[in-house]
């Protein structure tokens, strides 16, 4: 068993660390970098995604041919997690969620027509997309074969009616992935932002910072989508979203330990020049045993997500090993960025340095993609069928 990184992706990662650390982590502390929903602002965005595509960092989970670096979830785990060390991070590299997931499934199953049309504007930063599935009760939200938006099919369209929430993105996504209730289970469409017959009812107000494009409640009635936009065959949406979400689960995990080491490392700065009762805060046992248990807790999620993306690019589907990487790094970064902020004080919880943000943040990490319930649910069947060999080495039965 062999840890080391092969030499080309660790020279990516090296080349990630510089830019974050140099250009990136220093736009944090000035209020001008932000836009009014707490994210880098549109047009700095713009400028730094120019350096990231000079630096030969742009979109590294895309395959060469499509003007990606063609790394897979191995090559992925080693540098998103270093990008997320900035809050501002993986969107510099078109690496951040929803975008990311959707080139991944729009890669692996989309028609080479479709690929064209709808993925290389977003590898290319063209056009942001959103992924609209969840609804309000009592549609389809952790049990997505209770969706309700509906997708009937009339002289070669399929006319769409129906109301989605949460919709990440959607206040600024061209590309929109749907899943609709059809005749023969769910399926999967692709349709425009110009296309009529849908719109944005509202953008819901959330505890935490939001990504570009907010997180929106859209409505659709009567939207028409031609059935060359429907996204594989008919029946098989929930397939589709399963392994768009497989791959995508990971990559909120590789970011979320990027958030979890940067939370940690404000922490030790702190408390290496803080001095109180006579010694420096670090020399005081109590803050190493909190430090020392987030940064165990730390690499065990790191562990956990190297060896879903080892067998994911190997091949297996690695279900087990995703939900309990996804439960494991939410929680780790819940309390990382909790005892961070205990660690620091009363600057902790300020708005002077980024703990806070990441704080809020943080609380949606075990709700979206699978609550944690959802995800202890899905280990628990694996245990069941398998009994003792659910603990087995290898790639496993899970392909
Ligand atoms: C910030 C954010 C961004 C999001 N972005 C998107 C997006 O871009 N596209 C999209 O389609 N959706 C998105 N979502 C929606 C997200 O995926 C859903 O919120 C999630 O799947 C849970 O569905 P729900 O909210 O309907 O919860 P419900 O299904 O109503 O469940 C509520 C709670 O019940 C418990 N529960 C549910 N099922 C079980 C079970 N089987 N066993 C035990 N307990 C259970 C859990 O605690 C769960 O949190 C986003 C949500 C958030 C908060």
């Amino acid at each position: 068993m062999d840890f080391t990184l092969p030499e080309h992706i660790e020279a990516l990662r090296l080349k990630t660390v510089d830019l974050i650390n140099h250009k990136i982590i220093p736009l944090e502390t000035d209020s001008s970098s932000y836009d009014k929903h707490e994210n880098i602002n549109e047009e700095l965005l713009l400028e730094i995604r120019q350096e990231v595509k000079a630096a030969g960092l742009w979109s590294p989970q895309m395959p060469i041919s499509r003007l990606g670096l063609g790394l897979g979830p191995i090559g992925m785990s080693a540098l998103y997690e270093e990008m997320n060390r900035s809050i501002f991070g993986p969107v510099c590299f078109n690496c951040a969620a929803p975008d990311d997931g959707n080139m991944y499934i729009l890669n692996k199953i989309a028609t080479e027509e479709q690929k064209v049309e709808w993925l290389d504007p977003i590898i290319n930063g063209d056009v942001r997309s959103s992924l609209a599935m969840t609804e309000p009760a009592p549609g389809g939200g952790s049990d997505p074969t209770m969706i309700k938006t509906e997708a009937i099919y009339q002289n070669g369209k399929w006319i769409v009616n129906g109301l989605k929430w949460y919709i990440t993105g959607a206040g600024v996504a061209s590309h929109f992935i749907l899943l609709a209730k059809t005749k023969d289970g769910l399926t999967a469409f692709l349709y425009h932002k110009d296309q009529p017959g849908w719109n944005i009812k509202r953008r819901i107000p959330i505890m935490g910072p939001e990504e570009h494009g907010g997180h929106c409640e859209i409505e659709f009635s009567g939207l028409q989508i031609p059935d060359k936009n429907r996204l594989g065959e008919v029946g098989k949406g929930l397939k589709i979203v399963q392994i768009r979400l497989g791959l995508a689960r990971l990559t909120h995990c590789m970011r979320w330990i990027g958030l979890s080491r940067r939370s940690l490392e404000i922490a030790l700065d702190y408390v290496s020049h803080r001095k109180g009762f006579g010694i420096t805060l670090s020399d005081r046992e109590s803050v190493q045993v909190k430090l020392g248990k987030a940064a165990m807790d730390i690499d065990i999620a790191r562990l956990l997500v190297m060896r879903a993306a080892w067998k994911i690019e190997n091949g297996s589907k690695a279900r087990q090993d995703v939900s309990m990487a996804k439960i494991h790094v939410a929680d780790t970064l819940n309390n990382v960025s909790d005892t961070a902020i205990q660690l620091c004080g009363a600057k902790g919880y300020s708005k002077d340095i980024i703990l806070e943000w990441i704080y809020r943040y943080a609380r949606q990490a075990k709700l979206v993609d699978g609550a944690s319930e959802v995800h202890q649910m899905i280990i628990n069947r694996f245990f069941n069928s398998q009994k003792s060999n659910f603990w087995h080495w290898g790639i496993g039965h899970d392909i």
